[in-house]
Protein backbone atom coordinates (compact mmCIF):
# COMPACT_ATOMS: atom_id res chain seq x y z
CA UNK A 1 0.00 0.00 0.00
CA UNK A 2 1.46 3.47 -0.69
CA UNK A 3 1.93 5.30 2.24
CA UNK A 4 0.93 9.16 2.73
CA UNK A 5 2.96 11.70 5.47
CA UNK A 6 1.39 14.23 7.41
CA UNK A 7 4.13 16.75 8.39
CA UNK A 8 4.10 19.97 10.18
CA UNK A 9 4.75 21.55 13.47
CA UNK A 10 3.05 21.08 16.83
CA UNK A 11 -0.39 22.52 17.00
CA UNK A 12 -1.46 23.12 13.37
CA UNK A 13 -3.97 20.11 13.19
CA UNK A 14 -1.98 17.12 11.89
CA UNK A 15 -3.61 14.81 14.67
CA UNK A 16 -7.21 16.15 13.76
CA UNK A 17 -6.33 15.65 9.83
CA UNK A 18 -5.27 12.22 10.25
CA UNK A 19 -8.51 11.72 12.67
CA UNK A 20 -10.50 13.28 10.03
CA UNK A 21 -9.47 11.37 7.18
CA UNK A 22 -8.69 7.59 8.55
CA UNK A 23 -12.73 8.45 9.62
CA UNK A 24 -12.48 7.28 13.25
CA UNK A 25 -12.16 8.29 16.75
CA UNK A 26 -11.01 5.08 18.29
CA UNK A 27 -8.44 4.36 16.46
CA UNK A 28 -7.06 1.09 15.78
CA UNK A 29 -3.38 2.55 15.21
CA UNK A 30 -0.63 0.32 14.71
CA UNK A 31 2.37 1.86 15.91
CA UNK A 32 5.69 2.16 13.43
CA UNK A 33 8.21 -0.35 15.20
CA UNK A 34 11.35 0.73 16.89
CA UNK A 35 12.46 4.60 16.50
CA UNK A 36 10.06 5.75 14.67
CA UNK A 37 7.41 4.86 17.19
CA UNK A 38 6.18 8.27 17.51
CA UNK A 39 4.35 7.61 14.27
CA UNK A 40 0.50 6.82 13.78
CA UNK A 41 0.04 4.79 10.50
CA UNK A 42 -3.74 4.30 9.77
CA UNK A 43 -5.37 2.74 6.78
CA UNK A 44 -7.11 5.54 4.77
CA UNK A 45 -9.70 4.56 2.23
CA UNK A 46 -10.40 7.14 -0.73
CA UNK A 47 -12.36 6.71 -3.44
CA UNK A 48 -11.68 2.95 -3.49
CA UNK A 49 -7.94 3.75 -2.87
CA UNK A 50 -6.52 2.27 -0.09
CA UNK A 51 -3.51 3.98 1.26
CA UNK A 52 -0.81 4.04 4.77
CA UNK A 53 -1.22 7.58 6.08
CA UNK A 54 0.87 8.85 8.71
CA UNK A 55 1.21 11.48 11.54
CA UNK A 56 4.28 12.34 12.46
CA UNK A 57 2.91 14.90 14.81
CA UNK A 58 4.84 12.42 17.91
CA UNK A 59 8.28 13.16 16.39
CA UNK A 60 8.00 16.95 17.62
CA UNK A 61 9.60 17.35 21.36
CA UNK A 62 8.50 21.15 21.25
CA UNK A 63 8.57 23.95 19.01
CA UNK A 64 12.05 23.27 17.66
CA UNK A 65 12.88 21.29 14.58
CA UNK A 66 16.11 19.76 15.67
CA UNK A 67 18.49 17.93 14.03
CA UNK A 68 17.43 14.55 16.07
CA UNK A 69 13.78 15.10 15.20
CA UNK A 70 15.11 15.74 11.55
CA UNK A 71 16.68 11.92 11.53
CA UNK A 72 13.96 10.19 12.92
CA UNK A 73 11.75 12.37 10.45
CA UNK A 74 13.58 10.97 7.34
CA UNK A 75 13.51 7.65 8.59
CA UNK A 76 9.76 7.54 8.87
CA UNK A 77 9.17 9.40 5.33
CA UNK A 78 12.10 6.94 3.50
CA UNK A 79 8.78 4.97 2.10
CA UNK A 80 6.06 7.83 1.88
CA UNK A 81 5.42 8.29 -2.03
CA UNK A 82 3.99 12.05 -1.20
CA UNK A 83 3.68 14.25 1.58
CA UNK A 84 0.89 16.68 3.08
CA UNK A 85 2.62 19.57 4.61
CA UNK A 86 -0.15 20.84 7.17
CA UNK A 87 0.44 24.70 8.12
CA UNK A 88 -1.72 27.06 10.16
CA UNK A 89 -1.43 30.10 8.36
CA UNK A 90 -3.85 32.43 11.00
CA UNK A 91 -0.84 34.21 12.78
CA UNK A 92 1.39 33.81 9.88
CA UNK A 93 4.19 31.47 9.25
CA UNK A 94 6.61 30.33 12.19
CA UNK A 95 10.57 29.75 11.92
CA UNK A 96 9.76 26.44 12.14
CA UNK A 97 7.89 26.26 9.56
CA UNK A 98 10.56 27.65 6.86
CA UNK A 99 12.82 25.24 8.21
CA UNK A 100 10.44 22.20 7.88
CA UNK A 101 9.70 23.73 4.02
CA UNK A 102 13.55 23.58 3.48
CA UNK A 103 14.11 20.35 4.57
CA UNK A 104 10.88 19.17 2.99
CA UNK A 105 12.68 20.84 -0.39
CA UNK A 106 15.93 18.92 0.14
CA UNK A 107 14.24 15.46 0.73
CA UNK A 108 12.73 15.62 -2.82
CA UNK A 109 9.48 14.42 -2.31
CA UNK A 110 6.33 14.99 -3.57
CA UNK A 111 4.85 17.63 -1.31
CA UNK A 112 1.05 19.15 -1.34
CA UNK A 113 0.81 22.04 0.78
CA UNK A 114 -2.47 22.61 3.16
CA UNK A 115 -3.45 25.02 5.07
CA UNK A 116 -5.52 24.32 7.78
CA UNK A 117 -8.26 25.63 9.94
CA UNK A 118 -9.31 27.65 7.37
CA UNK A 119 -12.85 26.82 8.75
CA UNK A 120 -14.96 29.48 6.28
CA UNK A 121 -14.16 30.55 3.01
CA UNK A 122 -13.42 34.26 4.80
CA UNK A 123 -10.30 32.77 6.25
CA UNK A 124 -8.91 32.33 2.74
CA UNK A 125 -7.19 35.31 2.91
CA UNK A 126 -4.53 33.78 4.92
CA UNK A 127 -2.96 31.66 2.32
CA UNK A 128 -1.10 34.17 0.36
CA UNK A 129 2.28 34.01 2.30
CA UNK A 130 1.87 29.79 1.74
CA UNK A 131 2.75 30.47 -1.98
CA UNK A 132 5.90 31.85 -1.12
CA UNK A 133 7.25 28.75 0.40
CA UNK A 134 7.57 26.90 -3.39
CA UNK A 135 5.32 24.41 -3.52
CA UNK A 136 2.74 25.51 -5.68
CA UNK A 137 -1.12 25.73 -4.63
CA UNK A 138 -2.05 25.39 -0.78
CA UNK A 139 -5.40 23.75 -0.19
CA UNK A 140 -7.27 25.33 2.12
CA UNK A 141 -8.64 22.88 4.59
CA UNK A 142 -10.27 21.99 7.66
CA UNK A 143 -9.65 19.49 9.98
CA UNK A 144 -12.28 20.38 12.08
CA UNK A 145 -15.28 21.16 9.43
CA UNK A 146 -14.04 18.89 7.13
CA UNK A 147 -13.80 21.35 4.48
CA UNK A 148 -11.29 21.02 1.63
CA UNK A 149 -10.99 17.29 2.21
CA UNK A 150 -11.83 16.20 -1.35
CA UNK A 151 -9.39 18.86 -3.27
CA UNK A 152 -6.51 17.70 -0.75
CA UNK A 153 -6.87 14.38 -1.77
CA UNK A 154 -7.40 14.69 -5.13
CA UNK A 155 -3.96 16.56 -5.07
CA UNK A 156 -2.21 13.75 -3.25
CA UNK A 157 -3.52 10.93 -5.77
CA UNK A 158 -1.64 13.36 -8.21
CA UNK A 159 1.82 11.54 -6.60
CA UNK A 160 0.94 8.31 -6.39
CA UNK A 161 1.29 5.66 -9.00
CA UNK A 162 -2.01 4.11 -10.32
CA UNK A 163 -1.84 0.29 -10.82
CA UNK A 164 -4.83 -1.41 -10.32
CA UNK A 165 -3.15 -4.07 -8.18
CA UNK A 166 -2.69 -1.71 -4.99
CA UNK A 167 -6.53 0.18 -5.99
CA UNK A 168 -8.93 -2.49 -5.93
CA UNK A 169 -12.70 -2.35 -5.86
CA UNK A 170 -13.49 -2.32 -2.56
CA UNK A 171 -17.28 -2.91 -1.81
CA UNK A 172 -18.69 -1.07 1.34
CA UNK A 173 -20.42 -3.43 3.83
CA UNK A 174 -24.19 -2.15 3.65
CA UNK A 175 -25.37 -2.26 7.30
CA UNK A 176 -28.75 -1.22 8.69
CA UNK A 177 -30.34 -0.29 12.29
CA UNK A 178 -33.52 -2.03 12.72
CA UNK A 179 -35.87 -2.31 15.88
CA UNK A 180 -38.53 -1.13 17.49
CA UNK A 181 -39.28 2.66 18.11
CA UNK A 182 -37.72 4.12 20.89
CA UNK A 183 -35.20 2.02 21.46
CA UNK A 184 -32.20 4.08 20.64
CA UNK A 185 -31.97 4.12 16.81
CA UNK A 186 -31.55 7.34 15.95
CA UNK A 187 -29.20 8.12 18.93
CA UNK A 188 -26.90 4.83 18.05
CA UNK A 189 -26.88 6.77 14.53
CA UNK A 190 -25.86 10.07 16.01
CA UNK A 191 -22.86 8.28 17.99
CA UNK A 192 -21.88 6.48 14.89
CA UNK A 193 -21.99 9.20 12.44
CA UNK A 194 -20.81 11.06 15.42
CA UNK A 195 -18.92 14.57 14.58
CA UNK A 196 -15.74 13.44 15.45
CA UNK A 197 -15.83 9.93 13.80
CA UNK A 198 -17.44 11.68 11.62
CA UNK A 199 -18.48 10.85 8.49
CA UNK A 200 -17.18 11.95 5.97
CA UNK A 201 -19.63 14.47 4.72
CA UNK A 202 -17.47 15.33 1.11
CA UNK A 203 -17.57 11.41 0.01
CA UNK A 204 -18.54 11.46 -3.46
CA UNK A 205 -22.07 10.59 -3.91
CA UNK A 206 -23.11 11.19 -0.35
CA UNK A 207 -24.99 14.46 -0.43
CA UNK A 208 -27.11 16.77 3.05
CA UNK A 209 -30.07 14.97 2.14
CA UNK A 210 -29.43 11.62 0.72
CA UNK A 211 -30.91 8.81 2.56
CA UNK A 212 -28.04 6.46 2.86
CA UNK A 213 -24.80 7.77 5.19
CA UNK A 214 -21.38 6.76 3.72
CA UNK A 215 -18.51 6.52 6.45
CA UNK A 216 -14.97 4.92 7.00
CA UNK A 217 -14.36 2.95 9.80
CA UNK A 218 -10.46 1.09 10.23
CA UNK A 219 -9.85 1.49 6.67
CA UNK A 220 -13.68 0.56 5.71
CA UNK A 221 -15.88 1.80 3.79
CA UNK A 222 -19.42 1.44 5.14
CA UNK A 223 -23.36 2.02 4.15
CA UNK A 224 -25.36 2.65 6.36
CA UNK A 225 -28.63 2.58 5.04
CA UNK A 226 -31.99 4.55 5.12
CA UNK A 227 -30.80 6.65 7.87
CA UNK A 228 -34.01 9.51 6.94
CA UNK A 229 -36.29 6.07 8.04
CA UNK A 230 -34.60 5.72 11.49
CA UNK A 231 -35.10 9.48 12.32
CA UNK A 232 -38.22 9.98 10.81
CA UNK A 233 -41.25 9.54 13.44
CA UNK A 234 -44.36 8.93 11.93
CA UNK A 235 -47.17 9.70 14.64
CA UNK A 236 -49.43 7.00 13.70
CA UNK A 237 -48.81 2.93 13.45
CA UNK A 238 -45.47 2.44 14.53
CA UNK A 239 -44.82 -0.65 14.38
CA UNK A 240 -46.63 -1.30 11.33
CA UNK A 241 -44.05 1.55 9.79
CA UNK A 242 -41.24 0.18 11.62
CA UNK A 243 -41.99 -3.49 10.45
CA UNK A 244 -42.23 -1.97 7.02
CA UNK A 245 -39.03 0.10 6.85
CA UNK A 246 -36.81 -2.61 8.59
CA UNK A 247 -38.16 -5.44 5.20
CA UNK A 248 -36.52 -2.76 3.28
CA UNK A 249 -33.80 -1.89 4.79
CA UNK A 250 -32.91 -5.52 5.80
CA UNK A 251 -33.23 -6.01 1.38
CA UNK A 252 -30.94 -3.57 0.71
CA UNK A 253 -27.89 -4.59 3.47
CA UNK A 254 -25.29 -7.29 4.17
CA UNK A 255 -25.59 -6.62 7.70
CA UNK A 256 -28.04 -5.95 10.52
CA UNK A 257 -27.99 -4.09 13.32
CA UNK A 258 -31.21 -5.46 15.27
CA UNK A 259 -31.72 -2.88 18.16
CA UNK A 260 -33.42 -4.18 21.50
CA UNK A 261 -34.25 -1.82 24.60
CA UNK A 262 -31.88 -3.93 27.30
CA UNK A 263 -34.71 -4.00 29.56
CA UNK A 264 -38.16 -4.21 27.87
CA UNK A 265 -38.30 -7.07 25.53
CA UNK A 266 -41.32 -7.59 23.53
CA UNK A 267 -42.99 -9.95 20.33
CA UNK A 268 -42.11 -6.95 18.38
CA UNK A 269 -38.13 -8.09 18.48
CA UNK A 270 -39.30 -11.29 17.96
CA UNK A 271 -41.00 -10.73 14.55
CA UNK A 272 -37.78 -8.50 13.11
CA UNK A 273 -35.25 -10.92 14.46
CA UNK A 274 -37.40 -13.69 12.04
CA UNK A 275 -37.31 -11.29 9.46
CA UNK A 276 -33.76 -10.78 9.80
CA UNK A 277 -32.85 -14.36 10.35
CA UNK A 278 -35.02 -15.14 6.81
CA UNK A 279 -32.72 -12.87 4.76
CA UNK A 280 -30.20 -14.84 5.27
CA UNK A 281 -27.75 -12.43 6.22
CA UNK A 282 -25.65 -11.87 9.44
CA UNK A 283 -27.62 -9.84 12.32
CA UNK A 284 -25.97 -8.30 15.24
CA UNK A 285 -28.67 -7.89 18.32
CA UNK A 286 -27.20 -4.50 19.61
CA UNK A 287 -28.32 -4.61 23.37
CA UNK A 288 -28.73 -1.02 23.95
CA UNK A 289 -29.82 1.12 26.92
CA UNK A 290 -26.99 -1.41 28.59
CA UNK A 291 -27.09 1.90 31.51
CA UNK A 292 -29.81 1.08 32.16
CA UNK A 293 -29.93 -2.05 33.60
CA UNK A 294 -28.40 -2.23 37.61
CA UNK A 295 -25.41 -4.28 38.36
CA UNK A 296 -27.55 -6.77 40.36
CA UNK A 297 -29.75 -7.69 37.20
CA UNK A 298 -27.23 -7.79 34.48
CA UNK A 299 -27.19 -11.75 34.48
CA UNK A 300 -30.85 -11.77 35.44
CA UNK A 301 -30.86 -9.80 32.23
CA UNK A 302 -28.62 -11.52 30.03
CA UNK A 303 -30.84 -14.82 30.66
CA UNK A 304 -33.31 -12.91 29.68
CA UNK A 305 -32.21 -12.33 26.48
CA UNK A 306 -30.88 -15.57 26.04
CA UNK A 307 -34.18 -17.39 26.39
CA UNK A 308 -36.45 -14.89 24.14
CA UNK A 309 -33.83 -14.08 21.46
CA UNK A 310 -33.23 -18.41 21.36
CA UNK A 311 -34.00 -18.82 18.04
CA UNK A 312 -31.10 -16.68 16.77
CA UNK A 313 -28.89 -17.28 19.64
CA UNK A 314 -26.40 -17.61 17.27
CA UNK A 315 -26.33 -14.25 16.30
CA UNK A 316 -23.75 -12.44 18.11
CA UNK A 317 -24.33 -9.82 20.64
CA UNK A 318 -23.41 -6.24 21.71
CA UNK A 319 -23.57 -4.22 25.04
CA UNK A 320 -24.42 -0.74 23.96
CA UNK A 321 -25.18 2.91 25.44
CA UNK A 322 -25.87 5.32 22.37
CA UNK A 323 -25.58 8.07 25.31
CA UNK A 324 -22.70 7.49 26.87
CA UNK A 325 -21.06 6.47 23.47
CA UNK A 326 -20.16 2.99 24.98
CA UNK A 327 -19.98 -0.21 23.21
CA UNK A 328 -20.35 1.68 18.98
CA UNK A 329 -16.68 0.56 18.31
CA UNK A 330 -18.00 -3.00 19.32
CA UNK A 331 -20.63 -2.86 17.25
CA UNK A 332 -18.44 -2.00 13.97
CA UNK A 333 -15.61 -4.16 14.46
CA UNK A 334 -18.45 -7.20 14.47
CA UNK A 335 -19.93 -5.97 11.64
CA UNK A 336 -16.76 -5.76 9.85
CA UNK A 337 -15.78 -9.69 11.11
CA UNK A 338 -19.27 -11.19 9.92
CA UNK A 339 -19.19 -9.52 6.71
CA UNK A 340 -15.99 -11.37 5.87
CA UNK A 341 -17.41 -14.75 7.52
CA UNK A 342 -20.44 -14.74 5.24
CA UNK A 343 -18.84 -13.85 2.07
CA UNK A 344 -16.16 -16.66 3.15
CA UNK A 345 -15.79 -19.85 0.38
CA UNK A 346 -14.99 -22.90 2.22
CA UNK A 347 -12.72 -25.88 0.83
CA UNK A 348 -14.84 -28.97 -0.72
CA UNK A 349 -11.88 -31.54 1.24
CA UNK A 350 -12.19 -29.61 4.16
CA UNK A 351 -16.26 -29.84 4.08
CA UNK A 352 -16.03 -33.59 3.60
CA UNK A 353 -13.91 -34.40 6.26
CA UNK A 354 -15.92 -32.30 8.52
CA UNK A 355 -19.15 -34.18 7.05
CA UNK A 356 -16.94 -37.83 8.09
CA UNK A 357 -16.32 -37.34 10.96
CA UNK A 358 -19.75 -36.50 12.25
CA UNK A 359 -21.43 -38.93 10.44
CA UNK A 360 -19.23 -41.00 12.38
CA UNK A 361 -19.19 -39.12 15.68
CA UNK A 362 -22.87 -38.34 16.16
CA UNK A 363 -25.76 -41.03 15.68
CA UNK A 364 -27.48 -39.96 12.50
CA UNK A 365 -31.56 -40.14 12.01
CA UNK A 366 -32.83 -43.14 10.61
CA UNK A 367 -36.16 -44.29 9.50
CA UNK A 368 -37.38 -47.87 10.74
CA UNK A 369 -33.89 -48.48 11.19
CA UNK A 370 -32.88 -47.58 7.71
CA UNK A 371 -30.07 -44.67 8.56
CA UNK A 372 -29.61 -41.78 6.58
CA UNK A 373 -26.40 -41.44 4.67
CA UNK A 374 -24.60 -38.54 3.29
CA UNK A 375 -21.87 -39.24 0.71
CA UNK A 376 -20.95 -35.62 -0.07
CA UNK A 377 -20.58 -32.06 0.93
CA UNK A 378 -19.76 -28.71 -1.00
CA UNK A 379 -20.41 -24.89 -0.60
CA UNK A 380 -22.57 -23.75 -3.90
CA UNK A 381 -22.92 -20.16 -2.98
CA UNK A 382 -21.41 -17.68 -0.27
CA UNK A 383 -23.56 -14.63 1.37
CA UNK A 384 -25.12 -17.01 3.37
CA UNK A 385 -22.98 -20.13 2.82
CA UNK A 386 -24.62 -22.41 1.37
CA UNK A 387 -24.16 -25.99 1.48
CA UNK A 388 -25.25 -28.55 -0.57
CA UNK A 389 -25.16 -32.65 0.98
CA UNK A 390 -25.70 -35.48 -0.88
CA UNK A 391 -27.28 -38.28 0.72
CA UNK A 392 -29.81 -40.73 0.11
CA UNK A 393 -32.72 -40.28 1.38
CA UNK A 394 -34.01 -36.21 1.96
CA UNK A 395 -36.75 -37.34 4.25
CA UNK A 396 -34.58 -38.88 6.67
CA UNK A 397 -33.46 -35.46 8.15
CA UNK A 398 -34.81 -34.33 11.31
CA UNK A 399 -35.54 -30.60 12.16
CA UNK A 400 -33.30 -31.32 15.41
CA UNK A 401 -30.26 -33.16 13.09
CA UNK A 402 -30.36 -30.41 10.76
CA UNK A 403 -30.11 -27.86 13.47
CA UNK A 404 -27.28 -29.86 15.02
CA UNK A 405 -25.31 -29.83 12.14
CA UNK A 406 -25.70 -26.20 10.84
CA UNK A 407 -24.45 -25.22 14.81
CA UNK A 408 -21.56 -27.65 13.94
CA UNK A 409 -20.35 -26.11 10.82
CA UNK A 410 -20.97 -22.67 12.61
CA UNK A 411 -18.16 -24.06 15.41
CA UNK A 412 -16.19 -26.12 13.72
CA UNK A 413 -16.31 -24.13 10.57
CA UNK A 414 -14.94 -20.75 11.46
CA UNK A 415 -18.49 -19.23 11.16
CA UNK A 416 -19.91 -18.32 14.33
CA UNK A 417 -22.65 -15.63 14.08
CA UNK A 418 -23.32 -16.56 11.19
CA UNK A 419 -26.12 -18.19 9.31
CA UNK A 420 -25.97 -21.07 7.33
CA UNK A 421 -27.91 -22.83 5.02
CA UNK A 422 -28.44 -26.83 3.93
CA UNK A 423 -29.58 -27.81 0.97
CA UNK A 424 -30.63 -31.72 0.47
CA UNK A 425 -29.79 -33.69 -2.90
CA UNK A 426 -30.60 -37.20 -3.10
CA UNK A 427 -27.90 -39.25 -4.85
CA UNK A 428 -28.95 -42.93 -5.95
P1 LIG B 1 -1.10 18.52 15.89
O1 LIG B 1 -0.26 18.85 17.08
O2 LIG B 1 -0.54 19.11 14.63
O3 LIG B 1 -1.39 17.07 15.74
O4 LIG B 1 -2.47 19.31 16.09
P2 LIG B 1 -3.87 18.79 16.69
O5 LIG B 1 -4.59 17.95 15.69
O6 LIG B 1 -3.65 18.25 18.03
O7 LIG B 1 -4.66 20.19 16.74
C1 LIG B 1 -4.19 21.29 17.49
C2 LIG B 1 -5.35 22.19 17.84
O8 LIG B 1 -5.92 22.76 16.66
C3 LIG B 1 -6.49 21.44 18.51
O9 LIG B 1 -6.97 22.26 19.55
C4 LIG B 1 -7.53 21.29 17.43
O10 LIG B 1 -8.83 21.25 17.94
C5 LIG B 1 -7.31 22.54 16.59
N1 LIG B 1 -7.70 22.33 15.19
C6 LIG B 1 -7.38 21.29 14.39
N2 LIG B 1 -7.94 21.44 13.18
C7 LIG B 1 -8.65 22.60 13.21
C8 LIG B 1 -9.45 23.30 12.25
O11 LIG B 1 -9.66 22.89 11.11
N3 LIG B 1 -10.00 24.49 12.64
C9 LIG B 1 -9.79 24.99 13.90
N4 LIG B 1 -10.37 26.15 14.20
N5 LIG B 1 -9.06 24.34 14.83
C10 LIG B 1 -8.48 23.17 14.50
P1 LIG C 1 -35.44 5.41 18.01
O1 LIG C 1 -36.89 5.69 17.96
O2 LIG C 1 -35.16 3.93 18.00
O3 LIG C 1 -34.66 6.14 16.95
O4 LIG C 1 -34.93 5.91 19.45
P2 LIG C 1 -34.22 7.28 19.88
O5 LIG C 1 -32.80 7.27 19.46
O6 LIG C 1 -35.06 8.42 19.45
O7 LIG C 1 -34.23 7.12 21.46
C1 LIG C 1 -35.44 7.07 22.21
C2 LIG C 1 -35.17 7.57 23.62
O8 LIG C 1 -34.25 6.71 24.29
C3 LIG C 1 -34.53 8.95 23.65
O9 LIG C 1 -35.10 9.66 24.73
C4 LIG C 1 -33.06 8.66 23.89
O10 LIG C 1 -32.42 9.72 24.58
C5 LIG C 1 -33.11 7.42 24.77
N1 LIG C 1 -31.91 6.59 24.60
C6 LIG C 1 -31.36 6.16 23.44
N2 LIG C 1 -30.29 5.38 23.67
C7 LIG C 1 -30.13 5.31 25.01
C8 LIG C 1 -29.19 4.64 25.88
O11 LIG C 1 -28.26 3.94 25.45
N3 LIG C 1 -29.40 4.79 27.20
C9 LIG C 1 -30.41 5.54 27.72
N4 LIG C 1 -30.52 5.64 29.04
N5 LIG C 1 -31.30 6.18 26.94
C10 LIG C 1 -31.19 6.07 25.61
Amino acid sequence: MHKVAIVGRPNVGKSSLFNRLIGRREAVVADFPGVTRDVKEGVMLYENHRMVLMDTGGLWSGDEWEQAIREKAEMALHDALAVIFLLDPREGLSTADYEVAEWLRRLDKPVVIAANKIDSPLHEAYLAELWGLGFGEPVPVSAEHARGLDTLMERVLEHLPTDDEDVPEIAPIRISLIGRPNVGKSSLLNAILGEERVIVSEVPGTTRDSVDAEFNFAGQRFVLVDTAGIRRKPDTSIEEYSMQRSETAIKRSDVIWLVINATDLGDHELKLANLAYESGKPVIVVVNKWDLVPDEDLKRTTKDLDQKLFHISFAPRVYTSAINDYGIHDMLAEAMKLYAKWQSRLQTSELNRWLEIWQVRQRVPNFHGKPLKMYFMTQAETAPPTFVIFCNRADFVTRAYENFLHNRIREDLDLAGIPVRLVWREKG
